[in-house]
Formats: C-alpha cells, structure tokens, sequence
C-alpha cells in the first residue's frame, strides 16, 4: 500500500478552498501578517505562485502544494532524534513528542513544505469551537507538516475493521481532496489497481515537481492541456 495524490492542473482554478480545509481539519495556527512576512507562516497546504510566460502575456497561476510525501525524502535522513520518517504505507510522518525543534528537516526538504511552531499555537475565541478533537495541537518548538490527513485513516481502518471488510478507497479520502469543488484532487493507494491514482500516475500529463532531485514525490501532477 502506498498513499499518493494526484492534483489535476487542467481542473485546478487555484481558489485555495483545499489549503482553507486543510487548515481547519488540522488545527493549523492563523500567523499575523507581520509574523508571515518573516517567513512563519503555518500552511500544510500551500498555494504556490507560477508565473507563466512574459509580459505582456504574462499569466500568474496558484499551484496548491502539499507535502510531496517522497519516496527518499531528505527530510527523514538529517533528523538527528529521529522525530521524522516514513512510515509503511509511505506517509512521511512527524512525532511531534521526539522533535526537539533544530530544523534540519525543513532546510533539507526541496519543497518547503515544512512549518515551525514559534509561538504556542493560539486561536481567537470566535474560531475556537472549530478545532477539530481528532487532530492534536502541536506544542512551541516543532515542527510540523501535512501527514494527508492521517487521523482519518486510523478511524476509516477502524470502522472497516468493524464492518469486517477491506478498506474501500472511499473511506480514506484527506480534507483537501473532499474540499475541491472541482475534483481537482485524487488521493488513494498508488499501488491499487482499483484506485484512480494507480491509472491517472501513469498519465501522459503526470509530472512531478523537482523530479531531478530522485526524491520520488508520492503528490503527481497532471499538466493542463495546450
Ligand atoms: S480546491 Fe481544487 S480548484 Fe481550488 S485550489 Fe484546491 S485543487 Fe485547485
């Protein structure tokens, strides 16, 4: 089993309802805007700007990007403590108790999809009733990512348990992809035939972002046509 995604770049419109998903299912801290133009923002999720052409034709599209979850990913080598690493089914994952906040992880990760907890985490009291009880809130001093929404495999393996069946590509579905009003975003097992993941890697549009590095991201994009 091998957990991958794939974000269709023909239907993406780059209206970011994935990364706002993402941030309420996850319990991501909203940074002030002086604190984000230090570069602390927390986004698992984020949306990447492309620029397109030149001007005057110059054409700006925003790129959702998640954490590539690699095949080899650099992330997992330079941990001193061990506090990151891939799991079995191909999740890179952070154990939020082990880190001790160095950072290596996020100056060895090409994508930049790591966050660092500078402040304790702190919502205002309209939004806290939002936070979600299945997803812990990472302390002061680590750091922290999109583990594709984890939590949910765990109750979705659970329940299949309970109904005495296999795991359904249905049951195991992150915010994000449930979010895309366009169905952007296909998530499932790379190696299951019976997934649409497993076809649409083998796309003639598949691509991967710095796919020169042999990181081997698990997160497949499929370009827009001419
Ligand atoms: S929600 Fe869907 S359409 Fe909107 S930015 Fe995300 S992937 Fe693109």
């Amino acid at each position: 089993m091998k957990w991958g995604m794939v974000i269709d770049l023909q239907k993406c419109t780059g209206c970011g309802e994935c990364a706002a998903a993402c941030k309420l299912e996850n319990n991501v801290a909203i940074v002030e805007p002086e604190e984000s133009a230090l570069g602390r923002s927390m986004l698992w999720m984020d949306m990447l700007t492309m620029y397109e052409g030149e001007y005057p034709l110059l054409r700006v599209r925003l790129i959702p990007r998640p954490c590539m979850h690699c095949e080899h990913p650099p992330c997992t080598k330079v941990c001193p403590v061990r506090a990151t690493y891939i799991n079995e089914e191909g999740i890179v994952a952070q154990i939020y108790p082990q880190c001790i906040g160095c950072r290596y992880c996020m100056a060895a990760c090409p994508y930049t999809v790591k966050s660092f907890n500078w402040y304790k985490p702190e919502w205002i009291k309209e939004n806290r009733a939002t936070k979600n009880p299945d997803v812990s809130v990472r302390p002061v001093g680590v750091v922290e990512k999109c583990t594709f929404c984890h939590h949910r495999l765990q109750k979705a393996k659970e329940q299949a348990k309970y109904e005495n069946r296999e795991l359904l590509e249905e049951d195991f579905q992150p915010a994000c992809v449930e979010s895309c009003p366009t169905g952007a975003i296909v998530f499932g097992d790379l190696d299951n035939h019976e997934h649409h993941v497993s076809h649409l890697k083998h796309s003639p549009r598949a691509m991967k972002l710095l796919e020169d590095l042999g990181t081997e991201p698990k997160v497949i994009y499929l370009t827009e046509v001419d």
